[in-house]
C-alpha cells in the first residue's frame, strides 16, 4: 500500500506522525491537495493541553495551502497543478448562508478538526466540496509569499473579521487582547482598516514587537485590574470603543468588558473556552456593549486581502518564527504551547 505521513494527536502533549494510506479522491466533488505549507494553530494549543487520553487519536491542522493533485469529475474551480488555500473550513459554496457569505454556518459545512481521516498536518489531503472549499492563487505567485498566503487560510482572515464585525474604519480607537497570531493579525487588519489608536494588550516583546510592526500605537503588557487601568489611562479614563479578543480564556473575555468604553463593540475571534460570561446589567447591559465577533468564515475575506499578499504591501506571514517539518511537528506543538515559538510554519 501507498503511504503519507500525517500528524495524530493522542491526547495532550502527545502528537506523533505516523504512516497513513495515501488520501485519495473519493467523491465527484473532491479534491486532491498535496501540502506544500501548512501550521500549527493557537487553537491546536487547547487539546494539546486538555485532550484526555483515549479520546483520540484525531487528525490534526486545518490551515494549508498547496497544489491540486487531482479533482474528482465535478469539480470545476479548481484543476491539477494549481495552488490553493484551503480554508480553516469545509464549505459546500452552494447553501444559503455560503452565498451569503456565512462559510462557518454552511448546511453541509464541517471542521478539519472534525474529519477522521483528513489534516493539514499531513503530506496531502482529501478536500470535500472543493468549488465552495478551495480558493485557487493565481499562478505564478512569487514562493517567498507562501507563508503569507497560508495565512489567509485562518489566522489573517480570523484576525480580519475580528476587525471587520468590531466595526474597525478609519480612525478607530482600537484595544486588541492577546498577542499571539491572531491578535498580532487583528492589529495589522486594524491598521489596513484605518484604524488610527491601536492598543496591544500583550507581555510578550517580541511579539508585541511585532505588533508594532503591523500598526500597534501603544502596547499594555498589564493584565486584570492594572490592564484595564492602563487602557482607560491611555483613552481619557474611559476605555476603547472597539475591543477585539482575540484569546478565548474567561479572563480575556472579563479584561474585553473592563476595557470597552460605553456604547462600544467587544468583538470576540479567540475560541471561547468556556461557555458562561457575564452579560448582565454591570457587565454589557447597562453601558450598551455589543457582543459581536465568532468563528471567521474566512474564505469570505480571501478575495479582498489577496491582492495585497500578492504584491508584498502586506506581510501576515511574519507571524511565523520558526519553520519545521512534519518530523518536526511534535517539537513545533511543544514549543508553541511553551511560548517559545510564535506560530511554526510546516514545509511540506
Ligand atoms: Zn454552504
Amino acid at each position: 500500500m501507498v503511504c503519507m505521513q500525517a500528524t495524530f494527536m493522542y491526547g495532550a502533549g502527545d502528537v506523533r506522525v505516523e504512516n497513513v494510506p495515501d488520501s485519495v479522491v473519493k467523491l465527484p466533488t473532491d479534491a486532491l491537495v498535496r501540502v506544500t505549507a501548512s501550521c500549527i494553530c493557537g487553537s491546536d494549543l487547547w487539546p494539546y493541553a486538555t485532550m484526555p487520553h483515549g479520546a483520540g487519536p484525531a487528525r490534526m491542522g486545518h490551515e494549508f495551502v498547496g497544489i491540486v493533485e487531482d479533482t474528482g469529475s465535478q469539480v470545476t474551480t479548481v484543476k491539477k497543478g494549481d495552488l490553493v488555500v484551503a480554508p480553516w473550513l469545509i464549505s459546500d459554496g452552494t447553501c444559503e448562508f455560503c452565498k451569503e457569505g456565512l462559510y462557518a454556518s454552511c448546511v453541509h459545512g464541517s471542521m478539519w478538526d472534525l474529519q477522521p481521516d483528513e489534516g493539514g498536518q499531513a503530506e496531502a489531503v482529501r478536500v470535500p466540496f472543493a468549488d465552495g472549499t478551495l480558493v485557487r492563487i493565481p499562478a505564478g505567485a512569487d514562493p517567498a509569499l507562501l507563508p503569507s498566503l497560508l495565512t489567509l487560510s485562518d489566522v489573517f482572515g480570523t484576525g480580519h473579521h475580528a476587525a471587520v464585525s468590531g466595526g474597525v474604519t478609519a480612525g478607530s480607537t482600537v484595544a486588541v487582547i492577546g498577542d499571539g497570531a491572531v491578535g498580532l493579525l487583528a492589529v495589522l487588519s486594524a491598521r489596513r482598516l484605518g484604524a488610527e489608536r491601536i492598543i496591544l494588550m500583550g507581555r510578550h516583546k517580541a511579539r508585541t514587537d511585532l505588533g508594532r510592526e503591523f500598526g500597534a500605537t501603544d502596547v499594555v503588557a498589564d493584565r486584570g485590574a492594572e490592564g484595564i487601568e492602563a487602557v482607560r489611562a491611555l483613552t481619557g479614563g474611559h476605555g476603547t470603543p472597539i475591543v477585539l479578543e482575540a484569546v478565548g480564556t474567561r479572563t480575556a473575555y472579563d479584561q474585553a468588558v473592563g476595557v470597552v468604553r460605553g456604547g462600544g463593540t467587544i468583538s470576540r475571534v479567540g475560541v471561547p473556552q468556556y461557555e458562561e460570561a457575564p452579560v448582565g446589567i454591570g457587565s454589557l447591559f447597562f453601558r450598551g456593549v455589543r457582543l459581536t465577533g465568532g468563528a471567521a468564515p474566512t474564505r469570505a475575506y480571501i478575495d479582498e486581502l489577496l491582492p495585497e499578499v500578492l504584491d508584498g504591501s502586506l506581510q501576515p506571514g511574519k507571524v511565523f518564527d520558526v519553520t519545521t517539518n512534519l518530523a518536526g511537528v511534535p517539537a513545533g506543538y511543544r514549543d508553541m504551547a511553551d511560548r517559545k515559538s510564535l506560530k511554526v510554519l510546516v514545509a511540506g
